[in-house]
């Protein structure tokens, strides 16, 4: 069976195991999971409809039909501009004749509406919650495609290392990595990169500016880019030259270790908390526990951030194919940070680690 037919099977059985009649989403990575179809999202009304009483369904554009090659739907209901959607959608609705809708999480407010006037009798829920059950766990096509994203942003962090970085500026930097990655078979930048050099390394979400890289600097490097459209992910924290600022190296080991441990806890059965448990133990025990302020970590897929999230209360079990960051990190404002990351998936008895350049300061 090709890939689509069977996620799209799943995903028929998931609806119906959740009690609903049916799940619409509009254009965005759950399409494209299910169906293959890369569309952006528009005014046109473009929707997939997987119920349980029918095969899977299309209500597109004509103009969008050529884009459904990969699709395994036969059912696809266009219309034009000139009539618009109505008779497509309602016949569509007719036929299915739904109680119950799950709703994709990023379907257009505007779409929802609509389709609340035309269902007044029936319920609508978030389909969030049966998409994450199915593809947070990635089959053997998604985690190739991991792992070829992941070694391009390897080669890429291995050649920024190799650069003389003091004197340029963290957006100059931030380019040079965009062009890295796509040098190394990446499909553009799966987020905009974060060079923070110095103080700015504080900040965990800091765009790269106009601050030139001195010597001493610690610099957090957080960077990816995407295979088939599946992401990488991953941070370095390097000093290109010169001696990094006090308390720099302590902080710089525990982080590593903090890491380290968490990675270590990535096995089928453990839960996310007790990933996160066991990198936050670490940061704690040295004393710099209030300094990590953000979660250890989050899958990755199609989607840089999705489910699990690494966190305490999250609570999800780990099962072979579930991929997702390790990233503890210490922010010291006006001071510096530190954060290293990779991207791990869990195999049937224990965990694959996808990233795999030297985890070391020392440009
Ligand atoms: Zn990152
Ligand atoms: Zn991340």
């Amino acid at each position: 069976m090709d890939r689509h037919a069977r996620r799209l099977d799943a995903a028929r059985r998931a609806v119906a195991d959740a009690g609903a009649d049916a799940l619409v989403c509009g254009p965005g990575r759950t399409l494209r999971y299910l169906t293959g179809v890369d569309e952006s999202p528009s005014e046109r009304l473009f929707l997939l409809f997987v119920s349980t009483s029918r095969d899977p369904a299309f209500v597109v554009p004509e103009l969008a039909v050529e884009g459904l090659d990969s699709a395994p739907v036969d059912d696809v209901r266009t219309w034009g501009d000139d009539a618009g959607p109505d008779a497509a959608l309602d016949g569509l609705l007719d036929d299915i004749d739904p109680d119950s809708l799950l709703v994709g999480d990023r379907l257009w407010a505007t779409v929802l509406l609509d389709l609340q006037s035309r269902l007044p009798a029936a319920t609508f829920d978030p389909a969030g919650p049966v998409v994450a059950s199915l593809r947070r766990r990635k089959d053997g096509a998604e985690r190739d495609a991991l792992r070829r994203a992941a070694e391009a942003a390897d080669a890429a962090m291995r050649d920024v290392r190799e650069l003389d970085a003091v004197g340029r500026t963290e957006a100059d930097l931030a380019s040079y990595v965009t062009d890295r990655l796509a040098a190394h078979g990446g499909e553009g930048v799966a987020f905009d990169p974060i060079v923070a050099a110095g103080p700015n390394g504080a900040d965990p979400h800091h765009a790269g500016g106009d601050r030139e890289i001195r010597p001493g600097d610690p610099v957090v490097l957080d960077f990816g880019t995407r295979v088939e459209g599946y992401v990488s992910d991953q941070t370095r924290t390097v000093v290109f030259d010169g001696d990094p600022p006090e308390g720099f190296e302590r902080v710089h080991d525990v982080v590593r270790e903090a890491q380290a441990a968490g990675i270590e806890a990535v096995e089928p059965g453990a839960t996310t908390d007790d990933v996160d448990a066991a990198a936050r133990a670490v940061v704690e025990d040295a004393g710099y526990g209030e300094a990590f302020v953000h979660r250890t970590g989050h899958g990755v897929g199609l989607d840089v951030h999705e489910e699990p999230y690494v966190v305490a209360g999250d609570g999800t079990r780990l099962e072979p194919g579930m991929a997702f960051s390790v990233e503890p990190g210490v922010y010291l404002p006006g001071r510096f940070g530190v954060r290293i990351e990779d991207v791990v998936l869990v195999t049937e008895d224990g965990c694959e680690r996808l990233n795999r350049t030297d985890c070391g300061w020392r440009g």
